[in-house]
Formats: structure tokens, C-alpha cells, sequence
């Protein structure tokens, strides 16, 4: 899988990690499908991440009404503007997930509520150059979480 950020996303970004300094925060991301197994970033949420990831993620007041918003202005069109999955900061470990991380991705690819047929996760921080850094993992149900690409 292909992931592309344009660069109003990768500023929110880096801007966000900045101001958060060594507290993790996180949220979804909201994409657009343009091409075979390619995806555009067009929306994200940004929210402090308290406590555990899986807290973290059931703080769905904070997600319902942005992912509302987005499927308002994308007209409903789910097949090709939707949620694609999570993001968090991973200011001291390498961006590969965490056990935590992957046993929650893959509760959530799971669960029949979710429905999805692959979620992803985003782990980011800021590099030496105040640049983006960013390592991606697609999981789909029944099968081996794999890395993607991200292009900035
Ligand atoms: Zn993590």
C-alpha cells in the first residue's frame, strides 16, 4: 500500500508533535482512495493520548463528529473517501508498532462492528531536521500485518 500526506497534513503534523513535545498524542485518519492500493491523506484528527492505547482509542466522542464532518463534505462517497485508520507519536521507540499497538490494530480489524477490510497505523515523529518521519502498517483481517509506504 501506498500512503501519500500532502503537505498541509505533514505540517498539522509536525506542528502538533512539536507543541506535544514528549507527551504522545495521536488520532484517525481520514483518506481518499486514488489508484490500485493507493490512499491520500486528507483529514486527520489530533488528540492527547491518555493513558492506554485502547482508552486512547475508545475516545470516540473526539472522533465521531470530525469523521461526520468529513463524510458531510466527501458527499457520502464512502467507497472512496473514508476512514483509514490510527495515528500516534512515537517519540522514543522506533516507528515499527509496539505488541500493545499491534494487538490493538488487530482487535479493531476484527471486530465485526468495525467492518473494514484493512485499517492502518501510523507511527510519526519529528526528525533532527524538523522534518516528517513516518512508518506505516496495514493490517487486514486474517492475515499478517505488512509494512507500506508513505510519501510525503
Ligand atoms: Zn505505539
Amino acid at each position: 500500500m501506498q500512503l501519500h500526506l500532502p503537505p498541509d497534513i505533514s505540517s498539522r503534523l509536525i506542528e502538533a508533535l512539536t507543541e506535544a513535545g514528549r507527551r504522545e498524542i495521536g488520532g484517525i485518519l481520514m483518506g481518499e482512495h486514488v489508484g490500485p492500493d493507493t490512499f491520500v491523506v486528507r483529514d486527520i484528527t489530533i488528540q492527547r493520548k491518555g493513558g492506554t492505547f485502547a482508552a486512547f482509542l475508545r475516545a470516540v466522542s473526539e472522533i465521531l463528529g470530525p469523521l461526520r464532518a468529513f463524510f458531510d463534505s466527501t458527499k457520502h462517497d464512502y467507497k472512496k473517501f473514508n476512514y483509514l485508520g490510527e495515528w500516534h507519536s512515537h517519540h522514543s521507540f522506533q516507528l515499527h508498532p509496539s505488541s500493545t499497538d499491534h494487538a490493538t490494530m488487530c482487535d479493531m480489524i476484527m471486530d465485526p462492528n468495525v467492518g473494514a477490510n484493512f485499517v492502518v497505523l501510523l507511527l510519526v515523529k519529528v526528525g533532527s531536521r524538523q522534518n516528517l518521519e513516518a512508518g506505516l502498517t496495514v493490517y487486514q483481517p486474517n492475515k499478517r500485518p505488512y509494512a507500506g509506504n508513505v510519501d510525503m
